[in-house]
C-alpha cells in the first residue's frame, strides 16, 4: 500500500441513488469494515476534502451540485465514482433528465463497479484513489519546484 503523507478526508455526495450504494458507502465506516483505520476522515466541507465519493447517476438538477463540490475542493483530489449509476448512469441511464455517470461533468479517477457495490470494492477503489492522491501530489511538488 503506498505511504500517505497525511490523512485523507472523504466527502461523500449522493447523485440520484436508490440509496443502496449509499448504505454501503455508510457500512465502510462502521467498525465491521472500519475504514477509519486507513486514517480516513468523514467531512462533509468540500473545503477540507481529499476525496470526492459519488453514487448515483448525473441528472440535469445535480450536475451543477457535484461541479460546484468539484471546484470547492483543493488541489490535488481524486474522485471516485460508486456503483454502475454513477459509472454510467446504471438503471437510470435512459431516464428523461438523466445524463449519465460523473464523467459526464466532472473527471473521474476511480470506477467502482457493482449494484449495489459492495464494501470491499468501495475500499479497495478507496485504496486506489489514495494511491492516484499521492501521485498528484508529488506531481504537484515537482511542478512548484520547478517554477521557483
Ligand atoms: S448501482 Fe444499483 S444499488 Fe447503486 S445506486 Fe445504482 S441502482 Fe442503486
Amino acid at each position: 500500500m503506498t505511504y500517505l503523507s497525511k490523512s485523507p478526508w472523504v466527502i461523500h455526495y449522493d447523485g440520484s441513488s436508490c440509496n443502496g450504494c449509499d448504505i454501503e458507502v455508510l457500512a465502510c465506516l462502521t467498525p465491521v469494515y472500519d475504514v477509519e483505520r486507513f486514517g480516513i476522515i468523514n467531512t462533509g466541507d468540500p473545503k477540507q476534502a481529499d476525496v470526492f465519493l459519488i453514487t448515483g447517476s448525473v441528472n440535469e438538477q445535480n450536475k451543477a451540485v457535484i461541479k460546484q463540490i468539484y471546484e470547492q475542493m483543493p488541489d490535488p483530489k481524486v474522485v471516485i465514482a460508486i456503483g454502475i449509476c454513477a459509472n454510467s448512469g446504471g438503471i437510470f441511464r435512459d431516464c428523461y433528465n438523466v445524463m449519465g455517470g460523473v464523467d459526464t461533468v466532472i473527471p473521474v479517477d476511480v470506477y467502482v463497479p457493482g449494484c449495489a457495490a459492495r464494501p470491499e470494492a468501495i475500499i479497495d477503489g478507496v485504496v486506489k484513489g489514495l494511491s492516484i492522491l499521492e501521485e498528484k501530489r508529488k506531481a504537484s511538488e515537482v511542478a512548484k519546484e520547478a517554477s521557483a
